[in-house]
């Protein structure tokens, strides 16, 4: 039988068939993983071929049919720990606040390089608009033509009083999105905008408990009634980049992609080599620096990381 995996515990899987059939699946002994070395050799968002058990509604997972794509992570804290967070991905929407909590630019940027280093289409989702003075209002506005003029698709909503959601239905219809945001920013919320009926449950739930231990938060599937499907992602607190080198970092920021050539060293690092068009363009006010903020910190930890 062939399915599509909804959620993953690690230690077992809920597989959809075609007819809409949950199945709770289990994997045993050596399993294929396509070369990747994560903590959870299967991830939301696979499709696997699986056997029933006789005359149960449980079954084995035995192959992993080919990824389009996925997007692992890694915590910044346990690096040795890494897992895919979802596959065969359209999109990948980040939802961000500036205020209560307030997300930072180094997470966003960090979100943007991870789906630029994947290929995957990325968007923002500013969420809790209901709160924003007028002076809140123009400092969104910077933030979302920032944001846009690299390319990355802004929505302003707010999920509480279900303002612009119709928008993100349009967005997300008839294609698989994974939706991640930090823990409090109403991810919960808006998902249950979106998704009329679904009751997710709301309120602060932490990635990690107080002694540091990992909670059990898991990666889920839904589906939209108006087509397409979700990839639901724990509260993320931390999203550390996987298999980038630093030297390629440069890459993943498209406003830096766009002036490589440029740069008299071939091998530029973009941080102090004489005849750097990247360096030239913060000066001239070309590149937002809170985005070479972003690209110094994420430079300097994958580098201290080899
Ligand atoms: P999650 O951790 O990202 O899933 O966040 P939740 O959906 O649980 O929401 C966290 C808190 O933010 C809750 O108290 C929500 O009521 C609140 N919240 C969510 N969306 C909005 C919004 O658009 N405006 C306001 N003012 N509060 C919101
Ligand atoms: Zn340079």
């Amino acid at each position: 039988m062939r399915g599509i995996v909804t959620k993953s515990t690690g230690s077992w899987y809920q597989v959809m068939d075609d007819d809409g059939q949950n199945y709770e699946c289990r994997i045993k002994g050596k399993f294929r993983t396509q070369g990747i070395k994560t903590t959870n050799p299967i991830a939301v968002g696979d499709f696997v071929e699986f056997e029933l058990e006789p005359g149960q509604q449980s079954g084995v997972i035995n192959t992993l049919l080919p990824r389009r794509n996925y997007i692992i992570r890694r915590s910044v804290n346990l690096s040795k720990q890494t897992q895919i967070i979802g596959a065969n991905l359209d999109q990948a929407v980040l939802v961000v606040t500036l205020a209560s909590p307030a997300t930072s630019t180094g997470f966003i940027d960090r979100f943007l390089v991870t789906a630029e280093a994947y290929s995957i289409p990325a968007i923002l989702v500013f969420n809790k608009l209901d709160l924003f003075s007028e002076e809140g209002l123009e400092i969104l506005a910077e933030y979302m033509a920032l944001y846009e003029g690299l390319g990355y698709p802004c929505y302003a909503v707010s999920a509480l009083k279900g303002e612009h959601i119709q928008e993100l239905q349009e967005l997300l219809k008839d294609k698989t999105t994974l939706v991640s945001g930090h823990s409090g920013v109403g991810k919960s919320t808006l998902i249950n905008a979106v998704v009329p009926g679904l009751e997710l449950k709301t309120g602060i739930i932490s990635e990690w408990s107080d002694k540091g231990k990992h909670t059990t938060t898991f990666a889920e599937m839904i589906m939209l009634p108006f087509g397409g499907k979700l990839i639901d992602t724990p509260g993320i607190r931390e999203l550390g980049i996987v298999d980038i080198e630093p030297q390629e970092l440069s890459h993943y920021f498209p406003e830096m992609r766009a002036l490589m050539n440029q740069c008299k060293f071939h091998n530029c690092r973009h941080i102090n080599e004489p005849g750097c068009a990247v360096l030239e363009a913060l000066e001239n006010g070309e590149i937002d620096p809170s985005r070479y903020d972003s690209y110094l910190s994420i430079y300097n930890n994958e580098n201290n990381r080899k």
